[in-house]
């Protein structure tokens, strides 16, 4: 039998914004490999193994699925949100090139997900309407002196900033550092968006002001999103606010 490995993001959490594409994956695969609770969300299969670990085992993750792939079987590895934003398809593709010349003739396919961040920025309008950044605040992978260089950097440059993993037991003063940060470049009135735990039953999204911005309401289910100094906020009666970034500036219309 000839083994293939399948990468794929699972999207945020709820079953309808995973896509036609990763289910039918999912259900071609013998094997199922990522961390527990990525691997808890994909529906029960008659037969099929499931091989969960620690959200730190990437590399060693990566190459158990490879290796079993040269075996023949049918990989699916899972992430949440695409595969491909801080998740399982860049370290597959490190084992890779580190690892056995074979595996450079496995079929590999990665299957687009939705990231946390397209699932944030729908539920709350179209804040990622011009530029945009995404920015990791792990520093498991990274040093912490890299993460404050890149958030000076997209601060200055305006673009709308989505940081993932805004927060961890490990490094509680991460979070407000990079607010430090971005109120040296922005005005207090910049949107800033928390949403966590977006499109699971107990999704809790806030939109504040920066110089409103409390760290400590980030918890591993939150992604932080901060506007440029165009994002605007349209607030309504009742209502939740719709957030968005203007393709145009407004002066240019008028
Ligand atoms: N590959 C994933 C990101 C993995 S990093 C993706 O594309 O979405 C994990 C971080 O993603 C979390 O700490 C959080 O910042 C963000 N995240 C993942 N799912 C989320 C959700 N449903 N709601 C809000 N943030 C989420």
């Amino acid at each position: 039998m000839t083994g293939k490995l399948t990468i794929i993001g699972l999207g945020p959490g709820a079953p309808e914004l995973v896509t036609p594409a990763a289910a039918s994956a999912l259900a071609e695969a013998t094997d199922i490999v990522g961390y527990g609770p990525y691997v808890d969300r994909v529906p029960f299969r008659e037969g099929q193994r499931r091989h969960s670990s620690d959200n730190r085992e990437e590399l060693n993750r990566s190459r158990h699925a490879l290796q079993m792939t040269s075996q023949g079987r049918k990989v699916a590895v899972v992430s949440s949100g695409d595969a491909g934003v801080f998740a399982m398809a860049a370290a597959i593709f490190e084992a890779v090139d580190l690892g056995d010349r074979a595996w450079r003739d496995l079929e590999i396919e990665v299957v687009p997900g939705v990231s946390a961040m397209f699932a944030v920025a729908s539920a709350v309008g179209a804040p990622l309407g011009h530029d945009f950044c995404a920015i990791s605040l792990s520093n498991n992978l990274k040093p912490w002196s890299v993460i404050l260089d890149r958030l000076h950097a997209a601060a200055k440059a305006d673009f709308v900033i989505s940081l993932y993993n805004a927060a961890s037991k490990t490094r509680p003063d991460h979070l407000a550092q990079a607010f430090d940060v971005f109120r040296k470049y922005r005005t207090g009135d910049t949107p800033v968006i928390f949403a966590s735990a977006v499109s699971h039953p107990d999704q809790k999204i806030d939109v504040v002001s920066l110089k409103d911005a409390d760290p400590s309401r980030a918890d591993m289910r939150t992604l932080v999103m901060i506007g440029s100094s165009m994002t605007s906020i349209i607030s309504r009666p009742e209502k939740a606010s719709w957030v968005y970034t203007p393709r145009f500036r407004k002066m240019d219309l008028a």
